[in-house]
């Protein structure tokens, strides 16, 4: 059995998508600057991207979380594996993650940052798969809501591969 890749969102919808949410970004922040903080690894093109859409002056840090518990199911707890570098006290700061399943990495995150006195502090994820979500998480910019169904590329992996598709695609057994 092999696997095969089915195309859930072509690469010039994501493209196109990513535009607006930076415009919509760049207006908010209009006369700011912004600290994007990105996810690893997940977040790395999706970033990429929208910090050059982005018409306001943006500087960029990142963090790494794992979930841990035993078996394949999360345990609810969450990991920072690598922390920012500079302090975020007074800084507009938008969190950007690949994706929102269960929401328990944002969640936590987010409780995380706010504690450190930004600004402001928004999220902003590529991909929203609400039919999972254990914990309340809205983002407040989202790419595209979708199915429960097990994502890659853009940065989204499986097995660490296929991060780099251009596109969003659907593993499928063949
Ligand atoms: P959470 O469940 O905490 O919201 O999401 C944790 C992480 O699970 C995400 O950052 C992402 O790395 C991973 N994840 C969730 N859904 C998918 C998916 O469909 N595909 C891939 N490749 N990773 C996912």
């Amino acid at each position: 059995m092999s696997l095969g890749i089915e195309v859930l969102i072509p690469e010039q919808d994501v493209r196109d998508r990513i535009q607006e949410i930076a415009d919509a970004l760049s207006e908010k922040y209009a006369g700011e600057e912004v600290l994007l903080v990105g996810i690893l690894n997940g977040s790395v093109f999706f970033l990429t991207e929208l910090a050059q859409k982005m018409n306001v002056p943006v500087e960029i840090d990142f963090m790494a979380a794992s979930s841990y518990g035993s078996g394949t199911e999360s345990s609810g707890r969450v990991l920072i594996t690598k922390d920012l570098e500079r302090s975020i006290k007074g800084a507009h700061v938008v969190i950007v993650e690949d994706i929102v399943d269960t929401g328990q990495t944002l969640h936590l995150l987010t409780e995380m940052l706010l504690e450190r006195q930004p600004a402001s502090l928004e999220v902003c994820v590529l991909l929203d798969k609400p039919a999972r979500r254990k914990v309340c998480m809205d983002a407040d910019f989202i790419g595209f809501e979708i199915p429960d169904a097990f994502v890659v590329g853009w940065g989204l992996d499986y097995d660490q591969k296929y991060r780099d598709l251009p596109y969003i695609g659907v593993i499928k057994e063949q």
